[in-house]
């Protein structure tokens, strides 16, 4: 019999979920792996498989799948659950808001309605620094205690009202461990190049728009403003290696496995920020591929500068992150050139 703890993992098969399965299953859990493949590939699950050379436990359902979840939760004796099912595109947010709540608000309700009934104690959010809108503090290394938090989007507005439904459905909850994790920008992809980001349609991310265009599936890369207040003018953000962020999961569901009744919030970033100009400078040196880009107008909403304020993750998780940008660039393309 398996000594593993089993941790349900929805959204498993999605960028982040399925980099956070591999480090689970490196770590000596047992990920169950809960995805309808809406918007991501079957063909991941025999990659993580390849990765962990083992076979993962996999229902294809939806979050909001009443009987799928009983019958999950009463075949297993679930440990935790990782909740990363969810819609995640701004633009797409602001065309369709209803989509956006009724999906990322009512998956959250329903997987919280099975921790209480099946008693599972730990349960980890996955949560975006989108939260905290146009802060004036992003541009110093935002802490997770700023306040009056203003998202600026449905999809943002879907991640801070699910952190303050889970902190009021927790007051009647004593026994139970919360994790919120606010994520900066996710980037790269698994060293292996098995496992990685597989945009729907046109990115609108800088990373895959960037290995997308060097492939030669886009034609030009736009870089949107180089007049913002910044040492070359184009916008700061704090990118974080895909392998690190999965990392981060572990480390909290360690972490409240051991507690007994907590909740915290934690940023989950570098603490450092790079330029759009400085990665793309970056790309072309790493992998010595000439890449079609030009300056464009600003992006409507983007905020300057974003880094997180990492000090609280460091200290509580005992986490930190072990690669770099320019890792997370490298593997972004092995991973953009394995899909050739
Ligand atoms: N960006 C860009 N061109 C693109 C996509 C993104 O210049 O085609 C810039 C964007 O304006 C922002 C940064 O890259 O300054 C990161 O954008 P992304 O959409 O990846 O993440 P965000 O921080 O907006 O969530």
């Amino acid at each position: 019999m398996s000594e593993r703890k089993k941790i349900l993992v929805t959204g498993g098969a999605g960028y982040i979920g399925s980099h956070t399965v591999v480090e689970l299953y490196n770590s000596g859990f047992e990920p169950i792996i809960l995805d309808d493949f809406r918007n991501s590939e079957e063909f991941i699950i025999d990659r993580i498989q390849k990765i962990i050379n083992n076979e993962v436990i996999l229902y294809k359902g939806a979050c909001q799948d009443a009987d799928l979840l009983q019958m999950i939760f009463e075949a297993h004796e679930i440990s935790g659950v990782i909740h990363f099912a969810a819609y995640k595109a701004v633009g797409e947010s602001v065309k369709d808001p209803l989509m956006y709540y009724e999906n990322n608000i009512g998956s959250l309700l329903s997987i919280l309605r099975c921790l209480e009934v099946y008693k599972v104690k730990n349960f980890v959010f996955s949560s975006s620094c989108s939260v905290y809108g146009d802060h004036p503090k992003l541009g110093n290394g935002i802490t997770e205690e700023a306040s009056d938090l203003k998202p600026q989007s449905p999809y943002a507005n879907t991640k801070l009202i699910g952190e303050q439904i889970i902190t009021d459905w927790k007051v009647n909850q004593p026994d139970t461990n919360v994790c919120l994790l606010r994520y900066f920008n996710p980037v790269g992809a698994h060293e292996s190049a098995r496992i990685g980001e597989l945009p729907l349609g046109v990115p609108n991310n800088l990373l895959p728009f960037i290995t997308q265009t060097a492939a030669g599936i886009r034609e030009e890369l736009t870089i949107f403003g180089n007049d913002y207040n910044t040492e070359d003018g184009t916008c700061i953000r704090d990118y974080i290696h895909v392998v690190d962020l999965a990392k981060a999961h572990v480390k909290s569901l360690e972490w409240l496995l051991a507690k007994n009744g907590v909740i915290d919030v934690f940023n989950v970033g570098t603490g450092k920020g790079s330029s759009v100009l400085e990665i793309v400078t970056k790309f072309e040196e790493l992998t010595k591929v000439s890449l079609n880009w030009s300056f464009g107008p600003r992006r409507t909403g983007d905020v300057p500068v974003v880094f997180a304020d990492n000090k609280k993750v460091k200290e509580y998780l005992k986490w930190t992150p072990e690669y770099t940008v320019d890792n997370a660039i490298v593997h972004a393309w092995e991973w953009q050139k394995s899909l050739e």
